[in-house]
């Protein structure tokens, strides 16, 4: 049975992931990973639903359960680490209000995928002993927020105490970024920063769930904006106009500022931009490519003692204690970067970015539609990786033509240093794609 994606469980509450599904992982988890579990969840109005079944399969498996309520995922995974046990956030990340999820971490780190495996095998399995322990934990947050402060300079930032608007899509984000930065000397202003389970944006940090986020940076001439998703690992930075850096652009840079302080390799996915590619060798850095998906950014990283990783969705890996995606980490270093070289809008400006053309096209049978991509992509020549979906590499261009992880669709990235070669390898890849999922 596969259950879990690219980021755990995840699917429409009450459909895909129903409160059986939750008792039934609680149980298993218990048997294949730790019988003491921190849990933690976002805003979503199921989520306490969802924690409660949970938590009612490790009691009934006889495990620990340690309750930290509402929490970002990195603060839930930081918990997990320190307390030397699994964890367990109750997410569906960025996905839709009526979505819900599982991610399972062990010791700090997401589930590997032979853990996975493990929790697969044990569902159904695990012992019904009930007589565990339900206990609430404290202070979670705090120390999360207290390992993102050590890691800037704080001195630096509260010196130019810039004006920052964060908006946290009413997710749980909301219960950190904005004390973090305060404590770190920004003038905050929220927006969207309770929890509610009300969601007055569209999950996903992007253009279109951005305007009014935008509209208010500007309106209240603050030095640069920052928006989370849902579950906060992921952090989308705004120019004080108003306007999103761009995704490979705040990457470049983020990466360009790592190597400034030290030398080192970069990780990064298959997704990633020729912009991240040029700032990480113009800094005399080495990269490295994994597939898409925070838990292969996080080993590559830990193999290669990297100095920073990161995917292009706004999911940044800060070296250190933490091996997770921090976006409250990363908010607080697109302050120190502020404070230390200027406008956001100008540090942007000097990075070279290249046409480039995201999209996703809907797909019931991913498996077999890839099958299909990967028979016609082969024939297209250039340099082909198959590491994750397929990227196909020109001289000047190359295209990637994945699954999605998370939902029903299959994406397409093309980037090529001219207009006229992007609208060629668009061409394309869409064709291919077209005629995979008829
Ligand atoms: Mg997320």
């Amino acid at each position: 049975m596969a259950l879990f994606g690219t980021s755990g469980i995840r699917g429409v509450f009450g459909r895909e992931v129903t409160g059986e599904l939750a008792l039934a992982v609680g149980r298993a988890v218990v048997r294949a990973v730790d019988d003491r579990v921190v849990v933690a969840r976002d805003t979503r109005a199921s989520g306490l639903a969802l924690e409660n079944a949970f938590v009612a399969g490790v009691l009934e498996a006889g495990g620990e359960v340690l309750r930290a309520g509402i929490a970002p995922t990195p603060a839930l995974a930081l918990a997990s680490k320190r307390r030397g046990c699994a964890g367990a956030m109750m997410t569906a990340s960025h996905n839709p209000p009526e979505y819900n999820g599982i991610k399972l971490f062990e010791r700090g780190n997401e589930l590997s995928a032979r853990g996975e495996r493990r929790v697969e095998r044990a569902m159904g399995k695990a012992r019904v002993t009930a007589g565990g322990v339900d206990e609430r934990l404290e202070g979670v947050v705090e120390e999360h927020i207290a390992l993102a402060l050590a890691g800037v300079d704080v001195g630096t930032i509260s010196e130019r105490a810039p004006k920052v608007v964060v908006d946290s899509a009413n997710g749980a984000a909301s219960v950190a970024t904005p004390y973090a930065l305060r404590r770190a000397g920004c003038k905050v202003v929220g927006l969207n920063c309770d929890v509610s389970g009300d969601f007055a944006r569209g999950l996903e940090p992007n253009e279109t769930n951005l305007q009014r986020t935008g509209a208010f940076v500007r309106a209240c001439g603050a030095d640069f904006g920052i928006a989370h998703d849902g579950d906060g690992d992921r952090c989308v930075i705004l120019d004080e106009r108003g306007k999103m850096l761009g995704l490979d652009v705040q990457l470049a840079l983020m990466a360009g500022k790592a190597l400034e302080k030290r030398k080192g390799v970069i990780v990064t996915t298959v997704e990633a931009s020729l912009a991240v590619r040029e700032a990480v060798e113009e800094r005399g850095g080495r990269l490295i490519i994994t597939p898409v998906g925070s838990r292969g950014v996080a080993e590559a990283m830990r193999r290669s003692a990297a100095v920073f990783g990161g995917e292009p969705c706004g999911e940044y890996i800060f070296p250190g204690e933490l091996t997770v995606p921090d976006g409250i980490a990363t908010a607080l270093h697109f302050a120190e970067m502020f404070a230390e070289a200027g406008k956001l809008s100008e540090l942007a400006s000097q990075i070279k970015v290249y046409p480039m053309r995201r999209a996703k096209i809907p797909c019931s049978n991913k498996e077999r539609a890839m099958a299909v991509i990967r028979r016609e992509a082969s024939r297209l020549g250039g340099r082909q990786s198959t590491i994750d979906g397929v990227r196909v590499d020109f001289e000047e261009g190359w295209m990637l033509i994945r699954p999605s992880g998370t939902e029903p669709v299959i994406r397409i990235t093309c980037e090529h240093h001219s207009e006229k070669g992007l609208r060629e390898l668009w061409a394309k890849a869409q064709a291919i794609v077209k005629r995979a999922v008829r």
